[in-house]
């Protein structure tokens, strides 16, 4: 009786021990979780060629490069959206990224002119304002593929794909993961040039709405334009499948390989150290200094507000600054990041960002020492420090 107790008691602990860990083990044994979304499926053909579909190239490569990777990386797991014909809603697509708190979101596409047979290469793209007619035209044509579900108006909130004006939502959006979406998509490229010897179509930013639903770093990838005809015969070449594959996987393990070494560094399990919106920049609550109105010296920090972030260099009269004059910039990550104001009185700064703050609602203050950024929490302690002693 009492052995059996015991067994009992033994069997439940065990279950205790193991259910529970056996429950997340898809998920937590993992360091990695890469999601591969290829374009299109089912009814939804995707552009159209003379030989092909774009939906079965996309297919073809997303299945090639998860291979590489579910071979090569056994830290990493790999969801697709699909893999096999089917069709897939747009925002399904991101849910089901979001849903596994996927790591990276890698979304493959091809592309297509009417007009223009001849144009050749590979672009990759990242959320946010498309700079001209021509990419704001690739963004509508795949943000197109939502008109194939009935439900379309209430899903996606009125957007309208077709419509320009539906875009102004992507001008007033800030993405926290710009910067690693924008690495990830130079590091695409720059295989794309080198080992698959693709022309160099770019890095380049325009409203996706299936980026827009991911909550985290995410590209989509145009791999070429299936309306020329010498390029939808790679891209349906074994060669050409297995040549992009190979070049999206050796950017994504140079990728992930960094994102490593940064989260070491850092010495914390953060997984967006080094993005620019984050916490570390913001100013804390508790961060308020009293008003005093010091004079400043030189070698203090120097306070700024950085109001917004763009892949691209922007004009001084670029609508995006909104009119602001004197606005500055610097370069991190691959981004040009932009500052209005300058003061060695944190206070002037505080209540300058009150007078922008309607116009970019996440502006937030930065600091720089000697010409170079510096942690703000630390600038501003140095600032409360210099003011009470004086
Ligand atoms: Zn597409």
């Amino acid at each position: 009786m009492k052995k059996n107790w015991l067994y009992i008691l033994y069997i439940l602990l065990l279950l205790g021990n193991i259910l529970p860990a056996k429950g997340h083990t898809c998920i937590t044994d993992k360091d990695f979780v890469l999601v591969i979304d290829a374009g299109h499926g089912g009814h939804d053909p995707g552009a159209i060629g003379r030989i092909s579909k774009e939906k079965n190239i996309n297919l073809n490569v997303a299945l090639k490069l998860g291979k590489l990777v579910e071979e090569n990386c056994p830290d990493v797991k790999v969801i697709y959206t699909r893999q096999r014909d089917v069709f897939i809603p747009l925002d399904r697509r991101a849910q089901i990224a979001n849903d596994a708190k996927a790591d990276l979101f890698i979304s493959i596409h091809t592309n297509s002119l009417a007009q223009n047979r001849t144009v050749k290469g590979a672009s990759t793209w990242t959320l946010g304002l498309a700079k001209s007619q021509a990419n704001l035209e690739v963004a509508q044509r795949e943000n197109a593929v939502i008109l194939y579900e009935n439900d379309y108006k209430t899903r996606y909130a009125g957007f309208n794909p077709n419509s320009a004006e539906s875009y102004i939502i992507f001008e007033f959006m800030q993405d926290k993961y710009m910067e690693q979406s924008v690495h990830l998509a130079s590091l695409v490229q720059k295989q794309f040039r080198h080992t698959c010897k693709r022309h160099d179509r770019g890095v380049h930013q325009a409203g996706f709405l299936v980026l827009k639903a991911s909550a985290m770093p995410s590209i989509l990838i145009e791999l070429g334009f299936i309306s020329t005809p010498e390029e939808e015969r790679y891209l349906n070449s074994q060669d050409g499948i297995n040549t992009l594959a190979l070049g999206i996987y050796q950017a994504f393990c140079t990728y992930k390989q960094e994102q490593k070494a940064r989260r070491g560094d850092a010495n914390s399990g953060n997984r967006s150290s080094f993005s620019p919106q984050k916490a570390p920049n913001a100013v804390p609550a508790s961060a308020q200094p009293k008003e005093e109105g010091k004079k400043t010296v030189n070698g203090r920090p120097v306070f700024k507000i950085q109001i917004c972030t763009s892949a691209e260099l922007l004009k001084s009269n670029d609508y995006r600054l909104k009119g602001l004059k004197g606005v500055e910039h610097y370069q991190e990550g691959g981004l040009y990041k932009y500052t209005y104001g300058a003061s060695e009185d944190y206070n002037a700064i505080v209540r300058l960002r009150r007078d922008v703050i309607g116009k970019f609602k996440d502006a937030f203050i930065i600091a720089f020492r000697n010409g170079q950024k510096t942690d703000v929490n630390q600038a501003i302690r140095d600032f409360k420090k210099n003011n009470s002693s004086n």
